[in-house]
């Protein structure tokens, strides 16, 4: 079981790490794994913004280095009104299986949006083609 204010709290607090001088946009993520741990990262900006990071692939990585490979939620903080994983993000998290993603105002943390990461990633690559 999802501990979401949990999940939410360490987006929350990941969140403030935030490296986002050039866009100003803070974002921050937190995975919940199925072994109840959680793990965040927050977006990493670079002057040659190609390689700047987001916030959900920066806690995949620090997640997978860890060990963990199955996730049962995501939560994201960022924005005014809740916003929902880029694109390319979303085909990372899919990677890892289907779950829940929980978006987050950062201005008001009782304005929530939630999805299944497949319904947000409708014909996604399918990773069984590649199996
Ligand atoms: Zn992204």
């Amino acid at each position: 079981m999802v501990d979401e204010a949990a999940l939410i709290q360490a987006a929350l607090d990941v969140r403030r790490n935030s490296y986002s001088p050039y866009s100003r946009f803070a974002v921050g993520a937190a995975l919940w794994t199925v072994d109840g741990s959680i793990v965040a990262g927050c977006n990493v900006e670079n002057g040659s913004f190609p390689l700047s990071v987001c916030a959900e692939r920066a806690a995949v990585a620090t997640a997978i280095g860890l060990g963990h490979r199955q996730f049962m939620a995501v939560a994201i903080v960022a924005g005014d009104d809740p916003v929902t994983p880029c694109g390319g993000c979303r085909q990372v998290l899919l990677e890892f299986g289907d779950m829940d993603v929980i978006c987050v105002s950062a201005r008001d943390c009782h304005r929530v949006s939630r999805y299944r990461l497949r319904d947000l990633l409708p014909h996604a690559f399918d990773l069984e083609e590649l199996r």
